[in-house]
């Protein structure tokens, strides 16, 4: 008796969930159309966007785009602010058209042995200091007061590039309080490979500006010194050096993050928000490949993503959930998740009424039968998400290729990082191999090359699972003994 009545509770709740998941089907059905889905993807993708770099005019139109549709869809903009826009404050760093490092000896170039971090234009001529690994401590009883400070890149426990990069900041910040005019260090690691290195960072840089870069911070260069030949040199170099720094600019910008709102419509989970967002920045214009095509369209990364959200939010401002809703496109994710990282730093509605973030991004695909979902297996979501992908015919499928390190290279990781549980819808891909990678950030990421009717089930099924998890009786969260658990346990005070 007890049993059967326990298997009749299980069986009717089991109908309940179907029959509430075939509602919501027939709500996806009746506002989300093939048609609607390719003009999305085709006109964020579109050459006259240019790529959509950050920043550019096509990224500003892409912008303008998307919040004009998110209010022809009646999704409003949060409570307590009267536009869709967030403006993100940007820097942009060019490097230098001449960097000349010269002592008495020796003179090195950007065009050879320097690498130039940062810092202002300058053109100086002045002694010379080693000072050690730039610590406090080798600090303690040199005189850097203006002078040319030499460093040893790294730590003495860990000279390896990642450590270089880590320290840099901190070691010019503090031979800049004590008055030296530049930074110089000795960089020793051999991976990454030098030439490799310098063409990476001679680019320009965009990052978020938290008013730190101005221009008044000193240069900060990196000398090669792979063989430590050098650093017995200037150990005991006694005398002037000159530096030449010209040509370098910072300039400071802002772009937007698009977002939108709708209210739940339980009394008590309307409380509860879900984040609905994908990036909708790509990487512009560059060099012509062998089809004259110069622009980079990012029709899969991540028009297509972008489209996905719009068509959710189009959807849920006709039929709201019980929880609310907010939609964000994300502006420089391509720079460094810039976008995603400054809106958890300035949140709109608090972070702990954030349960969910269901972030939509591609790279591209191999496998139209599947969806495949990044992060699927970390969350109490997954049965929902699941369902929602089989209710179009699709598999859900998880992250195939974990050494690519998928889930940290999109925006969900920035929620993830204070808590919130996020993960990533993206279309299906068994592997990343050549299928993947001819067009992943090539210019041959055109509208015109992907599969519409794919896209149509692909869309239809983000938009149901928008639905079911925004719609989920029990509020969604991670599996015990995520990465990420004990971040949420302390952002939700549990
Ligand atoms: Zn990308």
């Amino acid at each position: 008796m007890k049993i059967s009545k326990i298997l009749l509770a299980a069986a009717l709740a089991l109908t309940c969930i179907t029959t509430s998941a075939q509602k919501d089907k027939k709500l996806v059905d009746k506002t989300v159309t093939r048609q609607g889905v390719e003009a999305a993807i085709s006109f964020i993708a579109s050459d006259e966007l240019r790529g959509r770099q950050t920043p550019s005019p096509g990224l500003d139109i892409a912008a303008k785009y998307l919040s004009t549709s998110l209010f022809a869809a009646g999704a409003l903009t949060v409570p307590g602010i009267d536009t869709y826009f967030q403006e993100v404050k940007m820097v942009s760093s060019s490097p230098p058209s001449k960097g000349l490092f010269a002592t008495r000896d020796s003179s090195y170039s950007v065009d050879n042995e320097l690498i130039y971090i940062g810092g202002s234009s300058v053109n100086i001529e002045a002694p010379v200091v080693y000072a050690g690994y730039g610590n406090e401590d080798d600090f303690s009883d040199l005189d850097v007061k203006g002078k040319i400070v030499v460093l040893q890149a790294g730590q003495k426990t860990d000279r390896g590039a990642m450590s270089a990069f880590k320290s840099g900041a901190t070691k010019v910040a503090l031979a800049n309080e004590k008055g030296a005019l530049a930074v110089i260090e000795l960089f020793n690691s051999p991976q990454p490979n030098w030439k490799i290195l310098r063409y990476y960072l001679s680019n320009t840089k965009v990052a978020l500006d938290y008013g730190e870069q101005d221009d008044e911070s000193i240069p900060h260069i990196w000398l090669e010194d792979v063989n430590n030949n050098r650093r017995p040199y200037f150990e005991s170099y006694v005398g002037n050096a000159s530096l030449t720094i010209a040509g370098n600019e910072i300039k400071k910008f802002t772009t937007k993050n698009v977002i939108g709102y709708v209210e739940g419509t339980d009394s008590k989970l309307k409380d509860e928000f879900v984040i609905y967002s994908a990036h909708y920045d790509h990487v512009g214009v560059g060099e012509p490949d062998l089809d004259g095509d110069s622009i980079f369209n990012g029709t899969r990364d991540n028009a297509i993503g972008t489209a996905t959200v719009l068509k959710a939010a189009e959807n849920i401002a006709k039929y709201p959930l019980k929880r609310s809703s907010i939609f964000i496109f994300f502006t420089g994710e391509e720079k460094g998740l810039l976008g995603s990282e400054w809106y958890v730093d300035h949140p709109l509605v608090p972070l702990e009424q954030v349960v969910y973030c269901f972030n939509s991004d591609n790279g591209g695909y191999n496998d139209t039968s599947a969806a495949t979902i990044i992060g699927i297996e970390r969350t109490t979501a997954e049965s929902v998400l699941r369902k929602a992908c089989e209710a179009y015919g699709l598999q859900a499928t998880k992250d195939p290729v974990p050494e690519q390190n998928l889930y940290d290279r999109s925006d969900q990781v920035s929620f993830a990082k204070v808590g919130i549980p996020a993960l990533m819808y993206g279309m299906g891909i068994t592997d990343f191999g050549e299928e993947i990678t001819r067009y992943y950030h090539k210019q041959a990421d055109n509208p015109n090359s992907v599969d519409y009717d794919y896209l149509y089930k692909f869309t239809k099924a983000y938009v149901l699972a928008c639905r079911l998890v925004g719609n989920m009786p029990e509020r969604p969260y991670w599996i015990k003994g995520d990465k990420y658990y004990d971040a949420g346990q302390s952002l939700y005070g549990k």
